[in-house]
């Protein structure tokens, strides 16, 4: 589609992640009437592609491959679908857990219905019992969450299947490469999106606007909850390093738990750290962000002939900012060009080894590292450079820590990539509903700054389609 098709639709979708394509697929269903209009800055799935998977280098692609895109950030997501309210976001805060749960539950069988796996890890509550019994000896909270988990590989096909039914079977249109630069507010009113396609402006109308932009699209949320005043809170900013192992660190706590989620509060700062996105057998990959940032994410396949050897997962330091700071996502990037300058625009590595002796890991120290690094561009360097003192203190101690229940990890030879960081952005004042103090102007998913993940950014697309519909009655 080269512009959209109708001037007027019943509801405009900003975003094509999971939170969108969850609204569309929900809307749809409750009202096959209803004319859908879905525009992402990104590119339709079948055209995207991340080159750095078969060149292994990231060539800056423009909007970026990874995050931008029908499929949004979930394109190419290591597809773990957090199937407890605990885990993902912040849903309960709109809801009863209760609720929480049988919105994950009947997502889940949407993503079922598509093709997702019928395996769930963590459900042998024995050995999770086991495993949050030993983590709590060393001051370790174990946070028990299901997990179904797609694979990168099926997460893109999963995701691909919505898009074909959307597309082919309901009155929904995609416009890809579309950037909304504005939404159009008429006497409190929601009443429609200013479109940029190819350089060129256009105006859309619709009865309904449902803002899922996502973590790239945060700031550009934030500047429109601030043109229309509608209140907005710091959310906190999760800073840290991606960490790589060898499996066979990790293996005893994910073969049952897929996905260990760990917490410890740091001995010197008393600070919050908490292991996130563990991908056994999986590898370290870079993402871009708008302003040309680069941080460190992770994902794995499914298919056991593309696992690695190692083990990988993030290990993040929470802050929240107090006044007179409100920046936290200019914060975080902050901390992440740090890394980006001194590498000459990539991702660093270093040994914990080398960290702690308080020296450079170099090309020589890396190819004698037993770890082999599966983010092959990633410029060895020394993250003491970059890490502010309280978060690299924290991390060790959190390593140190959790070397207990997972021996080896605390180990010259252990892997640092930097910087992962999590913008959660500002959390956008909303109703239980996800509506704005703007009459039919809703805003979801991650970009609102409400949830985290997957599973809980499609539960947010379910809820606003459902009180959209019964709107429209
Ligand atoms: C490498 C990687 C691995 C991950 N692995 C997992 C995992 O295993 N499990 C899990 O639960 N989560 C995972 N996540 C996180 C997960 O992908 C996100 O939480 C989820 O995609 C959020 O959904 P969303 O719909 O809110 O936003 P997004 O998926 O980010 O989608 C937002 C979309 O909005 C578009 N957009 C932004 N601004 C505009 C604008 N102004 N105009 C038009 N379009 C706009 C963007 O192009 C984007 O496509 C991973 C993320 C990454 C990057």
């Amino acid at each position: 589609m080269t512009i959209p098709m109708k001037k007027h639709y019943d509801v405009i979708i900003i975003g094509a992640g999971p939170a969108g394509i969850f609204s569309a697929l929900e809307l749809s269903k409750l009202n096959s009437k209803l004319n859908i209009l879905i525009v992402d800055k990104g590119k339709s799935i079948i055209n995207r592609t991340c080159p750095m998977r078969t060149l292994d280098r990231c060539i800056n692609c423009e909007p970026c491959g990874i995050t931008y895109g029908w499929a949004g950030a979930g394109a190419f997501s290591d597809g773990k679908l957090s199937l407890s309210p605990e885990v993902g976001g912040n849903i309960t805060d709109y809801m009863s857990e209760d609720e929480a749960q049988k919105l994950i539950n009947y997502a889940d069988s949407i993503y079922l219905s598509f093709g997702a796996q019928q395996e769930v890890h963590g459900l042998n509550n024995k050995v999770v019992d086991d495993i949050k019994y030993e983590a709590s000896k060393h001051n370790i909270r174990l946070i028990p969450c299901p997990v179904r988990h797609l694979g990168t590989e099926k997460a893109f096909f999963v995701l691909e299947g919505m898009y074909k039914q959307l597309i082919e079977n309901t009155k929904t249109e995609f416009s890809e490469l579309t950037s909304v630069e504005d939404i159009i507010i008429e006497n409190n009113r929601a009443v429609g999106v200013n479109l940029v396609k190819k350089k060129e402006s256009y105006k859309v109308t619709a009865d309904y606007i449902i803002a899922a932009p996502g973590r790239g699209g945060a700031e550009w949320l934030s500047d429109q909850a601030r043109k229309l005043n509608i209140p907005n809170t710091n959310n906190a900013v999760d800073i840290g390093v991606r960490v790589e192992v060898p499996n066979s660190i990790m293996d005893h706590l994910t073969k049952e738990l897929y996905e260990a989620k760990l917490v410890y509060y740091s001995d010197t700062f008393d600070n919050k750290v908490r292991t996130f996105c563990m991908n056994p057998g999986g590898v370290v990959s870079q993402e871009t962000y708008e302003g040309g940032i680069t941080l460190v994410n992770g994902h794995s396949y499914a298919e056991d002939e593309r696992k690695t050897e190692n083990t990988n997962f993030a290990m993040l330091v929470s802050t929240t900012f107090t006044e007179p700071f409100n920046e936290p996502i200019e914060y975080g990037k902050y901390v992440g060009r740090l890394a980006n300058m001194l590498t000459g625009g990539g991702i660093m590595v270093q040994r914990l080894g080398d960290l702690l002796q308080g020296r450079r890991t170099d090309k020589d120290r890396l190819k004698k590292s037993t770890t082999i690094p599966t983010l092959k561009n990633a410029v060895p360097g020394d993250l003491s450079y970059v890490l502010p003192n309280r978060y690299l203190t924290s991390i060790i101690e959190a390593i140190k820590a959790f070397d207990k229940i997972a021996p080896g990890m605390y180990s010259k030879n252990t892997l640092l990539y930097g910087v992962e960081c999590k913008f959660y952005s500002s959390k956008i004042q909303v109703n239980n509903n996800f509506e704005t103090k703007i009459e039919n102007l809703y805003t979801i998913g991650d970009g609102a700054g409400i949830t985290r993940g997957l599973m809980q950014a499609s539960v947010t697309g379910v809820v606003v389609a459902r009180d959209i519909v019964s709107k429209c009655k």
